[in-house]
């Protein structure tokens, strides 16, 4: 990469990390909480990120971008329009009206379920799954097997914000990932 296009990309991740407000120990004692509703209130800085998560997909015949509840469905059906593309929501267990595929992941302590509409994803269409924060990977792994369980095809993750020391994208492995801001 060109240095001034590696100057300019520091420049915007550091203008977007001056907007994130950290919160210590929310919501328990060790964790560092990254608070998006600072950088979503900011104008320049909700444009800068939509146009972010989006820039690498105009063009690439995305079909459906897939958020995550609950802070995934803010940015997700915007990028979702950016693309012209359809927005698909999955939820937490006994959300979502009509038909299910569920998914069972391991978290730290205990499991978790997500689920999405079975006809939500059509056969073949080409999905962008996109959420707030990159952490351990437990969530996107859950989602992309929902997707996959639907016969879609993932063809990239985009994240606001990856949590580099925690190596969610180990979880994630031959699948194009990308964020905005690393910590
Ligand atoms: P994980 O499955 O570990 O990758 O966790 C991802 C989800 O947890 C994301 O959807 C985030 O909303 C949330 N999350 C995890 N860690 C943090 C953090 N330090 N600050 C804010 N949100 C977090």
């Amino acid at each position: 990469m060109p240095p001034l296009i590696v100057e300019l990309k520091l420049l915007a991740m550091n203008h977007l990390k001056g907007l994130i407000r950290e919160v210590p120990d929310f919501p328990k004692p060790g964790i560092l909480f990254y608070d998006i509703t600072t950088l979503l209130k900011d104008a320049h800085g909700l444009k800068a990120v939509i146009d972010g998560l989006s820039a690498n997909y105009h063009g690439q015949g995305i079909d459906t971008v897939v958020g995550i509840e609950a802070r995934g469905f803010i940015f997700a059906p915007a990028v979702a329009y950016a693309l012209s593309a359809g927005f698909v929501p999955v939820r937490k267990p006994g959300k979502l009206p009509a038909a299910a595929e569920r998914v069972e992941y391991q978290l730290e302590y205990g499991t978790d379920v997500l689920e999405i509409h079975r006809d939500a994803v059509e056969i073949g269409s080409r999905v962008l799954i996109v959420d707030d924060v990159l952490a351990t990977g437990g969530t996107a792994a859950a989602v992309i097997k929902l997707v996959r369980q639907l016969k879609g095809e993932v063809v990239g993750l985009q994240f606001v914000i990856e949590l580099d020391f925690l190596k969610g994208r180990e979880k994630l492995p031959g699948l194009k990932v990308q964020s905005l801001v690393q910590y």
